[in-house]
């Protein structure tokens, strides 16, 4: 595998999407630098970010100054609250001005809906999911997981543009932008109602404030492989036994309500880094790996024993979740309590 010349990673351009709410910028969105430097070397020559918003100047000077990355920001009547289709059109009004090697955006709803968008409406392909970069002679290869992280699988484009969506938590910030004193500046584009698409009406907040997850030493994690609602009773026995232990969920547990967002580990959820995690009936998807993986010992349990939690767990048992935390829990009893 060879590097790039840093002749041919100058020349190459990326648009950046931020996401925004309430003319907010996300944090998230400053991991898309990582990109760059992922492509196109330290060099940020030619990329520059999108932000859309109803009033988003100051957002938008901010976000150039701090990563030294010009920005086109939209402001519009409709842009307050995350609009994709609005978000694509102005992801293509920029790409037509500058014409990008790549256009990226995060792998979340409203990214992945902008992105498709983006893609119909220029004509060129799509990368979702990406997690990694690497480089060959031809150019940067795209990797991207598949079947829950048990394949994994390297794209080339065949000629740019392409639009990529990026997941969460895959490519952590550029250190090498951010230069103060750049002189990156934001531009302000206006733009009209759409008259066809939606309206976003309102966002309702998750319920913030529970820390547990944060100061737990030991986290016992359910997946979809709890099976059923009464058997997340097995989980919080185990974690009401260890010491300083609490319990978190998968997305899909989050998504159907058996557990509350606020215990949802991974890439759109919360980032841990506990002594210990349990992962029960936890396939390893790479959207909660990125979230757990810096665990300090990780035990999954499963009963496939091809599941890609095995590959980042340090203990893996191949069993039953049902069967093995009950006599787990019972183990741990009768240690603490001898006789
Ligand atoms: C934009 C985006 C963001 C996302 N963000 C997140 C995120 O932040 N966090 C997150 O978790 N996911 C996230 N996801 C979802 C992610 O891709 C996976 O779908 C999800 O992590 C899978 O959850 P799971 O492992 O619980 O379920 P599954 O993938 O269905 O796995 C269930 C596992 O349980 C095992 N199993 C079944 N029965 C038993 C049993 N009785 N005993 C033991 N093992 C058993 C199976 O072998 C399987 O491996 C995101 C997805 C997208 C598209």
């Amino acid at each position: 595998m060879k590097e790039q010349s840093s002749d041919s990673r100058k020349k190459t351009g990326l648009i950046l999407v931020a996401e925004t709410l309430d003319n907010r910028v996300l944090k998230i969105s400053r991991e898309l630098t990582g990109v760059i430097s992922a492509i196109a070397g330290e060099s940020a020559a030619n990329s520059c970010f999108v932000a859309c918003g109803d009033d988003i100047t100051a957002q938008a000077t901010e976000l150039a100054q701090t990563t030294a990355i010009p920005v086109f920001a939209f402001q519009g009547p409709d842009l307050r609250l995350p609009n994709p289709e609005a978000m694509a059109d102005a992801v293509c009004k920029v790409a037509r001005e500058i014409t990008p090697e790549y256009i990226c955006f995060l792998h979340t709803t409203c990214g992945c809906h902008a992105a498709a968008l983006t893609s119909v409406t220029l004509d060129i392909p799509c990368i979702t999911a990406v997690e990694n970069i690497s480089h060959e002679d031809s150019g940067p290869l795209f990797c991207r997981s598949l079947f829950n992280g048990t394949i994994k699988m390297r794209l080339a484009v065949k000629s740019g543009p392409a639009v990529l969506t990026v997941l969460p938590g895959a490519f952590k910030p550029s250190k090498t932008t951010g230069l103060p004193g750049s002189g990156a500046e934001a531009t302000l584009k206006t733009t009209s109602q759409r008259d066809t698409g939606f309206t976003p009406v309102d966002v309702a907040m998750g319920q913030g404030g529970d820390a547990a997850l944060e100061h737990a030493d030991i986290i016992v994690a359910a997946g979809r492989g709890i099976g059923d609602r009464e058997n997340l009773a097995v989980v919080e026995e185990l974690a009401s036994l260890l010491p300083n232990a609490t319990v978190a969920a998968s997305r899909p547990l989050c998504d159907i309500n058996w557990m509350p967002y606020s215990r949802q580990v991974g890439a759109t959820g919360k980032t841990v880094s506990p002594r210990l995690y349990i992962a029960c009936g936890i396939s390893g998807a790479q959207q909660h790996v990125y979230g757990m993986k810096d665990s300090r010992c990780i035990v999954a349990i499963n009963t496939d024993p091809n599941a890609a939690i095995f590959s980042v767990a340090h203990y893996c048992v191949v069993e039953d979740i049902l069967t093995f935390l009950p006599l787990l829990a019972e183990e741990y009893k009768r240690l603490k309590n001898p006789g």
